[in-house]
């Protein structure tokens, strides 16, 4: 076996806190354990902080806040596209770091997690010198215009499975509008947040602008969530813990951006180009052991397609390996943890329960040497299920997908949309009509049509009813993050 990557062997790194510049430990002296999924074995600690720490980060956020904010629009720029330039230069330690953190294979995070950071950095930082507001003018001598000025400090909270792309996709756009950011990466998956704060050092972003505070949900998020000088919280993660978050910040009358859960169709008719469709399909099932809140998981597939589908998709997805995330030929890499890989599992015991049949996978993957230990789910497929039993309408968010034959449109958009969540849809045809009614009835906030997960950082990213409200993305981001204020102008007759 080559000889491990150097961060394997640092046995319990202690991740800090990033506040007003510095890296601090927590004020409790408080950590939690971190366990890398592909060995379960704990190979770092984080600080297990609290309110005070959300407060100290707060209050740096205000001393720099106004600096920060009066700060012209190319020099924000330029630092933003600094911490780009150094997310790029240290790709590989962020890429191994990201994988042994949650059991993605080490080429996703390099190809896919790790490069989008950087981009994400370099699209709302170069967005900063284009963002434009309107005017309108009401008559000769009489003119509005739009002032937008930042939201003040704002609290960015994100989930484990894309940690550094979710993170930056909300920091940035944040940062480049000139407010300062607390930001809280999720507990089980936090060393590249920790590793970003290094990065934002080296590039010299001024002290106070960006504060990264570790620690759990329900005592650093709601702390977060709960300040009152936090006016806009973006948040990213589960439906439920959205609901939470909406409750605390809404009688605060805080900006609210929600991007939860999902439980994405995908739909397939018999007139698709197949060869096109099916790898995408497995692809969109599959990517990140299915922990992508944008794959889908219920693949809609018409009655006559329904056994040529069947077979190639299973002969495919019996092909993936499931194997160590470090090594270049494995597809499926660890679930995020130990309590994730168990409820994965547990809708597998429900399928069955309510009358599935599993075609393949079900079960947990034991593999040999480092990663006996580990959370290895194999690639899972299911049929025999209705679109209404639970399995179909609760999101399962690893790698299980199930296949529901349809005969009709009608029949079809009444399942597709009968679940609380309208992330995400993913549509093939070549009838270029039907596409169009789709797009127009499917209940989501994003719909692809003969592809999946083709992404423009310009274009409005989000989800209905329960998989969130609001939207980020190009300008989408930048309006939320500030606060508009019509000027009106009356100029001498
Ligand atoms: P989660 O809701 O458990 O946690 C998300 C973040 O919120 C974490 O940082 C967590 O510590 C924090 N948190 C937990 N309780 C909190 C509270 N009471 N107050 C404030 N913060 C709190 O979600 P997760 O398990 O980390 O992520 C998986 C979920 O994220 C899935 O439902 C998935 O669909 C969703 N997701 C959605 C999108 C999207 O764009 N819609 C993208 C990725 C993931």
């Amino acid at each position: 076996m080559p000889p491990l990557p150097r961060l394997q062997r640092r046995k319990q790194m202690t991740l800090q806190n990033y506040i007003g510049g510095a890296l601090t430990a927590p004020a409790a002296g408080a950590y939690i354990d971190n366990i890398e999924p592909a060995t379960g074995a704990v190979y770092s600690r984080i600080p297990d902080s609290g309110a005070v720490d959300v407060d100290a980060a707060v209050a740096a956020a205000a001393e720099a806040a106004p600096v920060w904010a009066a700060m012209h629009a190319r020099e924000r720029c330029d630092l933003l596209l600094r911490v780009a330039a150094l997310i790029d230069e240290h790709a590989d330690a962020l890429a191994l770091a990201e994988s042994t953190d949650t059991g993605k294979p080490l080429w996703l995070a390099r190809s896919l997690d790790i490069p989008r950071a950087s981009q994400n950095f370099h699209f709302f930082g170069t967005a900063a010198l284009h963002f434009a507001s309107e005017s309108h003018t009401s008559s000769e001598n009489v003119i509005n215009y739009t002032l937008r000025r930042p939201a003040g400090i704002a609290g960015c909270i994100s989930p484990w499975n894309l940690p550094l792309y979710l993170f930056t996709w909300k920091i940035a756009p944040a940062l480049a509008t000139g407010n300062c950011v607390v930001a809280k990466p999720s507990e089980i998956t936090p060393v590249t947040a920790h590793m970003l704060s290094q990065l934002c050092i080296d590039a010299g972003l001024p002290p106070g602008v960006l504060n990264i505070v570790h620690g759990r949900g329900a005592t650093v998020g709601a702390a977060i969530t709960a300040h009152p000088a936090i006016g806009a919280i973006s948040f990213t993660g589960g439906t439920k813990t959205g609901a939470d978050i909406a409750r605390v910040a809404a009688p605060m009358f805080k900006k609210l951006s929600l991007e939860l859960g999902g439980k994405n169709p995908t739909v397939v008719f018999a007139d698709c180009d197949f060869d096109a469709m099916i790898d995408t399909v497995v692809r969109s099932s599959f990517s990140n052991q299915g922990e992508i809140c944008l794959c889908g998981s219920r693949l809609f597939v018409e009655r006559p397609l329904l056994d040529r589908f069947t077979d190639a998709f299973l002969e495919r997805v019996r092909a993936l390996v499931v194997g160590d995330p470090l090594d270049d030929a494995t597809r499926q890499g660890a679930v995020v943890s130990r309590a994730h890989m168990e409820k994965v599992l547990s809708y597998v015991d429900l399928a069955i329960e309510e009358g599935g049949t599993v075609l393949c996978g079900g079960e947990r993957v034991r593999l040999e040497g480092r990663c006996a230990d580990g959370f290895f789910v194999a690639p899972t497929v299911i049929t025999g299920l209705g679109p209404l039993c639970r399995t179909n309408q609760e999101e399962i968010f690893g790698p299980v997908v199930t296949i529901i034959p349809f005969d009709s449109e009608a029949e079809l958009l009444a399942a597709v949309n009968s679940t609380p969540y309208g992330l995400a849809a993913s549509v093939w045809t070549q009838d270029i009509a039907r596409a169009q009614r789709m797009a127009r009835d499917v209940a989501c906030g994003i719909v692809w049509i003969n592809c999946w997960m083709l992404r423009d950082l310009r274009t409005p990213f989000g989800g209905m009813k329960s998989s969130g409200v609001g939207r980020e993305g190009g300008w989408e981001a930048m309006r939320f993050f500030t606060e508009p204020k019509n000027v009106c102008i009356r100029f001498p007759d």
